[in-house]
């Protein structure tokens, strides 16, 4: 299991990848969009996006014009969706290598029609309605205006408008009542366009937990992002058992050695052994994205027994008081995995530290912590 002389790993399951965009699929009749921004979650962009694609995804859902190269650099040539980029940055070549671009303002469509001339083809343009979010997207007040200057762009040659899409603020409680009020929005919107005689092939708004249990918000293509991963945007058990968490964290014990009761353990001593013990240095800290909020609280496994950060997280270090069990330099500690060892999840850590699981797989992910795939 373990290469070479790694001291730390992020393990990342392909099959699970590719078994959760099948459960997905399970779930809509729409395409399914895998989100792969941010290094896939951590996952591994080029990598998790194979897998997805391999699963059944039919489109890659990125944040910047930088991760839509990075795709097409690594040779993927499903289409693609770039939703966070800023005038001023390469969109003609954007364009060139058939990247989709989101837009949202009249700015944005000047920006595209200029990039579209330039790479002498026509842009493909997601225009995005802001339904309640108050993040990206043209208010409804925009929107007629933003949609007939896209329509004028589309007569002229230079656009062609692909989709209309927007996001949810609330889709991870399934019954919120903004969910209902962000698809009346989203409609109308879509009225709005029929009317100006616009008719996009893709219309999407949902992502996980809206794919995973409102079925009424999935147009024609699906955008999740989480779930790809395997973890859970809903608490629903019987959603959680029905995926499978694609990473697993690990380390290998540096040190173990036997401290007296009463003893103080890292920075500040915060920790303070109860009786005499064995601790054992686990070579991963802050800079490696384990939470320096995990400092007395982060849940471990190590041979076949959790325990809880002892201690403060120090940037690339932290210590696990084991007792009088028996602890051995190069014995394994896995901080997360699927659970089907013992071990914690995301979502233990995610618990243990006050955050969400994204932001747990997305740290450990994009640390130095070397990843390997199986
Ligand atoms: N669509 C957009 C615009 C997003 O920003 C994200 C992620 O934040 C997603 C879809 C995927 O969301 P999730 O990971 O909750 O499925």
């Amino acid at each position: 299991m373990w290469q070479g002389d790694a001291q730390s790993q992020v393990v990342v399951d392909l099959d699970a990848i590719r078994a959760n965009v099948a459960t997905l699929r399970s779930h809509t009749t729409a395409q399914v969009m895998a989100v792969v921004k941010g290094d896939g979650y951590g996952h591994g962009m080029v990598p998790a996006a194979r897998a997805a694609l391999s699963g059944g995804a039919t489109w890659l859902g990125v944040c910047t014009l930088e991760e839509a190269f990075g795709l097409r650099d690594a040779g993927l040539t499903a289409p693609v969706l770039s939703w966070l980029w800023l005038p001023g940055q390469p969109v003609g070549r954007a364009i060139e290598r058939d990247v989709d671009l989101s837009v949202a303002s009249l700015s944005q469509l000047a920006a595209v029609l200029a990039g579209a001339r330039e790479a002498g083809r026509a842009a493909r343009l997601h225009l995005k309605i802001d339904t309640g979010l108050s993040r990206g997207g043209a208010t409804a007040q925009e929107w007629p205006q933003l949609v007939e200057a896209a329509a004028k762009a589309q007569a002229d040659g230079y656009a062609e408008i692909v989709g209309v899409w927007s996001h949810f603020v609330y889709a991870d409680a399934p019954g919120h009542e903004t969910i209902d009020l962000q698809l009346a929005g989203f409609t109308d919107a879509l009225g709005v366009a029929l009317r100006l005689g616009v008719e996009p092939q893709l219309r999407h708004i949902a992502n996980s937990a809206a794919t995973l249990t409102r079925p009424d918000t999935h147009f024609d293509l699906v955008r999740p992002g989480i779930a790809v991963y395997g973890l859970s945007p809903v608490e629903d058990p019987a959603i959680r058992a029905s995926l499978r968490p694609a990473m697993t964290a690990r380390a290998r014990v540096l040190l173990a050695k036997r401290l007296p009761a009463g003893q103080g353990i890292s920075y500040g001593h915060t920790y303070v052994t109860e009786r005499e013990s064995t601790v054992a240095l686990v070579p991963l800290g802050y800079a490696d994205g384990v939470p320096r909020h995990a400092s007395n609280s982060g849940p471990v496994l190590l041979n076949g027994a959790r325990y809880t950060v002892a201690g403060r997280v120090c940037m690339d270090q932290f210590v696990v008081d084991a007792g009088d069990a028996p602890v051995a330099e190069g014995d394994e500690v896995i901080l997360f995995g699927p659970g089907d060892r013992g071990e914690p999840t995301a979502d233990d850590w995610a618990e243990a530290v006050g955050t969400i699981n994204y932001e747990i797989v997305t740290r450990f992910g994009s640390s130095r912590v070397p990843r390997v795939y199986r």
